[in-house]
Formats: structure tokens, C-alpha cells, sequence
């Protein structure tokens, strides 16, 4: 026999027993992002890899190593989006947006494609939702897009996120800071790991990042970038550490947070949910305010964030946080004999017609195995149609929860229940 083939290594099928969960997830995205004032936009899931490769940087793990590019069949370099901020600032560009009452803020979600090694809660193709706010450099922008993605968790009713803070200053000062830290890491170059060793000429800065213990260690004494910013920069994370002090956030600076992309400037952040693991971070954001400059736009601030739903849908699922039960078949029509099929089909039919979720047997089961079925799939009523009641034109009607069962005419099948679907409203 030949292998049955499987599914590429690090995607995986979102079976029915948890794309319940990314539907109710995708909801509260949804809800908030009305109530925050984000309009959602439908990008490309493959871009000109010129895209990510000037507006992520080249340097960077995500351009260097893990993007999937192609050349199609036109003879163009097409990349499978590896984030959505570059799509989403492309999209305002290309659109006229900055033309529209500033600022433009947008939210979207759709697979991302990454060639990382997998784990638990890494992927190859995963999803993200992304929330963008364009043409704002006000701080109080960083804020709201903090306090956005913090209102996804307690709606979903997660808690005990840790949300970490920093400020990766602008090309003004990032360079001042670059070189100081240069120069420590240079003076103990063949203590770091070798990949810390590899980032130290062409991304210093993500050797703050390093999660191996030795490289940690060896990083506790480097120069701090707070202590480096430009007045402007520093303003701009008072401001923000204000604001999100003022609105009651619960947050900490942590300034080893630098962040894998090129873009970011000034504000960097990233809130981490302990059910995850290794893998710890459900959400990662910040400024970029040179990314449009990056990919042939003009200057326009940005702030955004994403936030991957696997990881979300992980950490709910470690802390209990369920939205409520699996939503089920509400009704169960049973043919009772092979004579009742037809009404039976015509039932459920007339049944879903009024919005009510209702399912039938299609494969010949007994009376008995029908009604284990119906209790199965969590049927709360079930509608009966034997040959006794193609007789005398009734139903019966059994309450799965009390167990009654009663005949009824056919004719008042639907008002009952619509009757009972409102009650349960
Ligand atoms: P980033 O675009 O790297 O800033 O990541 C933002 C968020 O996307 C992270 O905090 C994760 O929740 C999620 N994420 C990033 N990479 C992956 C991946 N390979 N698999 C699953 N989720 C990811």
C-alpha cells in the first residue's frame, strides 16, 4: 500500500473540537475591535518579497531564515507573509489612506507562514490576528494599543498575563546605544553562544534577547537602552508608561525586550502567558514609525500588534477558560420507520429554515441507535415521525433535559419550537 500523506510539518488541521474555540476567539477580536474603533481589511496572503525584506529588515531571523519564497511562474520573487504589519502599511499606502482622516486603524487576521523549527505553540503556519493604528505618533496611541490587546484577554477571560515594556529609541539614539553594547559584548565575544556570537556584528541588539542562561547572565551587567534614548524617545516612554499607569494596566519595563523585527521604534512590547511554555509570548507589538519610509512610502507613525490565536487558544485552554459548551445540534428529528424518511427530511428542513440548528439520521439506524445519536450530539429536543404518527398526522416531541415525551399535531411543530427557542434566548 502506498503512505498515506500527512500534513506538512509544523501546520496542523484545527479540528472540530477546537475550531469552536478559534470562532469564539475571532468574536471577541471582532467585538473589540468594533468598540476600540478598528475596521478589519482583507490582505494577500503573498507579497513582493521586497515587502519584508526592506520594511522587517534583512538582517533579521524571520528575512534571513524563515520566510517561504518562491519565484512564480511570472518570474517574480513572491514570499508567503511571515506578519501582516508590512501588508497592513503597503495597504494604507497603496490605498491613499494617509488622504482619510488620520489615524487609519485597521485589524485583520489570516494564516502566517515562518520556516521555525516546531514546537509546542510554534508553528509553520499559524494564525495571527493584527491590529494596526496608522498615522498617530501620539504615545497615547501606544496605550490604546496596548490596552486593546489586554481587553481580547479579559474578554476572553484570560488572566495572569505578564506585560513587558520597553523602548527601542529611533535611528537618533539606537545607534549610541548599538555601539555601547557592541563594545561590552565585544570585550567577552567567546563567552556568548554562537548565535549570539553570529548577531553580534550585523543585530547586536537581539543578543538581549538570547534565552540561554549563559548568554543571560553575561547580559546583566550590559548597558540598559533606557539609559540611552534621545529626549524625545524618552518622553515618548514616559508618556506611555503614564498613560497605561493611569487606565490601571498592570505592566513591567523590561529592558532586554528588543523583539525580532527590524521595524520597531521607540515602543516595544510583549505580554507572556505562563501556560505556554517555552513559547511563552501571546502577543508582541510596538511602533514603527520608519516602516512605510522603509518600503518607498512617506513618513507616517504606526503603532499595532499581533497576537497568535494558537497560543491564545492554549493559554484559555490551560487556564479553564472556556467560552461556555461546543456549540450543538439543537434539535433531532428521528424517522422511525423507512415510510417516515421523506416527512422526516421534510421536517428538518422547515426546522433549520427558522434559524433553529436541527439534524436527521441518513443512515438507517434503528429507533434505538437514532436516539442514542440524538443524545450524542447533545440534542436537547427530538422530533419522533413513526408510522403511527404519519397516521394521525402527529410528532412526538421529547424534552431531552426532562425526559417527557408527549405526541403533538404536526402542525404545531414549528410554533413550538420557536416557542421554546425564544425561551431559551
Ligand atoms: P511577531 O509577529 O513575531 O511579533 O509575533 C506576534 C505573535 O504571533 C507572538 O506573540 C505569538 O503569539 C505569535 N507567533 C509568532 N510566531 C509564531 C509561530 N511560529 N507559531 C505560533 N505563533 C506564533
Amino acid at each position: 500500500m502506498m503512505e498515506a500523506i500527512k500534513a506538512p510539518r509544523g501546520t496542523r488541521d484545527i479540528l472540530a473540537d477546537e475550531s469552536w474555540k478559534w470562532a469564539h476567539v475571532l468574536k471577541i477580536c471582532r467585538e473589540v475591535a468594533r468598540d476600540f474603533g478598528y475596521n478589519e481589511v482583507l490582505l494577500p496572503i503573498f507579497e513582493h518579497t521586497e515587502l519584508f525584506s526592506r520594511g522587517i529588515g534583512d538582517t533579521t531571523d524571520v528575512v534571513e531564515k524563515e520566510m517561504y519564497t518562491f519565484i512564480d511562474r511570472g518570474d517574480r520573487s513572491i514570499t508567503l507573509r511571515p506578519e501582516l504589519t508590512a501588508s497592513m502599511v503597503r495597504s494604507y499606502l497603496e490605498h491613499d489612506m494617509i488622504h482619510q482622516p488620520q489615524p487609519v486603524k485597521l485589524w485583520g487576521h489570516g494564516p502566517m507562514f515562518r520556516y521555525e523549527r516546531p514546537q509546542k505553540g510554534r508553528y509553520r503556519q499559524f494564525q495571527q490576528v493584527d491590529f494596526e493604528t496608522l498615522g498617530a505618533a501620539n504615545p497615547l496611541a501606544d496605550v490604546e494599543t496596548i490596552d486593546t490587546s489586554m481587553e481580547i484577554y479579559r474578554r476572553l477571560g484570560i488572566s495572569n498575563l505578564q506585560v513587558l515594556i520597553n523602548s527601542v529609541g529611533c535611528p537618533e539614539c539606537r545607534p549610541v546605544f548599538r555601539s555601547a553594547l557592541q563594545n561590552f559584548i565585544g570585550d567577552r565575544l567567546g563567552d556568548f553562544c554562537e548565535t549570539c556570537q553570529s548577531r553580534f556584528e550585523r543585530n547586536p541588539l537581539r543578543v538581549l534577547d538570547c534565552k540561554k542562561p549563559g548568554c543571560k547572565e553575561l547580559t546583566e551587567s550590559a548597558p540598559v537602552v533606557l539609559d540611552s534614548l534621545c529626549g524625545d524617545c524618552r518622553s515618548h516612554f514616559d508618556m506611555v508608561t503614564s498613560g497605561l499607569s493611569r487606565i490601571g494596566a498592570d505592566f513591567r519595563t523590561d529592558n532586554r525586550l528588543v523583539r525580532g523585527l527590524d521595524y520597531y521604534t521607540k515602543t516595544a512590547y510583549e505580554i507572556l502567558a505562563g501556560e505556554l511554555g517555552s513559547q511563552n509570548a501571546v502577543c508582541g507589538g510596538g511602533r514603527y514609525d520608519n516602516l512605510a519610509e522603509a518600503i518607498g512610502g512617506p513618513h507616517v507613525p504606526g503603532v499595532g500588534f499581533a497576537s497568535g490565536i494558537e497560543r491564545i487558544v492554549l493559554t484559555m485552554e490551560g487556564q479553564g477558560a472556556y467560552p461556555g459548551e461546543k456549540p450543538g445540534t439543537c434539535v433531532y428529528v428521528v424517522a422511525a420507520s423507512p415510510e417516515a424518511g421523506l416527512e422526516a427530511a421534510s421536517l428538518v428542513h422547515e426546522i433549520r429554515s427558522k434559524g433553529i440548528s436541527a439534524d436527521t439520521d441518513y443512515m438507517n439506524r434503528a429507533l434505538k441507535a437514532q436516539m442514542k445519536r440524538a443524545s450524542s450530539i447533545g440534542a436537547e429536543i427530538v422530533c419522533i415521525i413513526g408510522s403511527e404518527e404519519m397516521e394521525s398526522g402527529t410528532v412526538g416531541f421529547k424534552d431531552m433535559t426532562s425526559g417527557v415525551q408527549e405526541p403533538i399535531p404536526r402542525s404545531e411543530v414549528m410554533a413550538r419550537l420557536t416557542a421554546w427557542k425564544e425561551a431559551r434566548r
